[in-house]
């Protein structure tokens, strides 16, 4: 999923959006206010904000409330040191989806961060699943049959798109937004290389290329 992170300190933001990475997200960091105002206006299609209140520029929860009134329902965690019942009602209120303080658990961030993107999604159950592929994304864990694969991160994310769209044809730019954030630099054929991977791992038939549109499913019923 592409993420956006609006965290001023350094520290946290860094550490934060390695988390992400490391789970196949692409994360986009904004380092002020105006900066991450400026990136939900360009209209990347974000699955969450991370969002700290407490930022130069213009308020993390000026810029919570101006999302709100667009309409945009953006799922939105809200991490910040701010810890008085009245903060976080305060940020609740603005339409924050979940709360956490500073300083919080890289693990827990991570759950928390699947659970919002669970339920944003739609999907009670946790579980994906397509002939005999089944992906639990919670556990960043897959099976064919009942094999378990080993996938890296990326694949693991690319194969989590095309799931998730069943019946949709994704672009190579579309999966290239799902996989990357700003400053990662994409290789022009990055995702030809993955899919030349998963291929490998699932069959030569499990994804289809769609000259010139893109890739979707294939046939995961038979066994190659
Ligand atoms: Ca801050």
């Amino acid at each position: 999923m592409r993420l956006l992170l609006v965290e001023d300190d350094p520290m946290i933001g860094e550490a934060v959006a390695d988390a992400l990475r490391g789970e196949g997200h692409g994360v986009d960091w904004a380092q002020d206010g105006p900066s991450g105002a400026r990136a939900l206006a360009a209209g990347a299609p974000y699955a969450l904000l991370l969002l700290d209140l407490g930022l130069p520029g213009r308020d993390g929860l000026q810029l919570l409330a101006d999302l709100r009134a667009r309409g945009d329902r953006l799922p939105v965690l809200v991490m910040t040191a701010r810890d008085t019942v009245g903060d976080r009602i305060a940020g609740l209120d603005a339409g924050a989806d979940d709360y956490l303080v500073k300083p919080f658990d890289l693990d827990e961030l991570l759950a928390r961060v699947r659970a919002l993107l669970r339920r944003a999604s739609g999907r009670a159950e946790p579980l994906l699943a397509h002939g005999r592929l089944r992906l639990d994304p919670a556990k960043h864990t897959a099976w064919l049959g009942e094999q378990p694969l080993a996938l890296s991160a990326r694949e693991f994310a690319l194969l989590q798109a095309l799931l998730e769209k069943p019946d949709a044809v994704l672009s190579r730019a579309q999966l290239e937004e799902r996989l990357y954030g700003w400053n990662e630099p994409v290789g022009s054929n990055t995702v030809e290389v993955h899919i030349h991977n998963l291929r490998r791992k699932l069959g030569e038939r499990a994804i289809r290329n769609v000259r010139g549109v893109g890739y979707t499913l294939g046939d995961l019923e038979t066994p190659d």
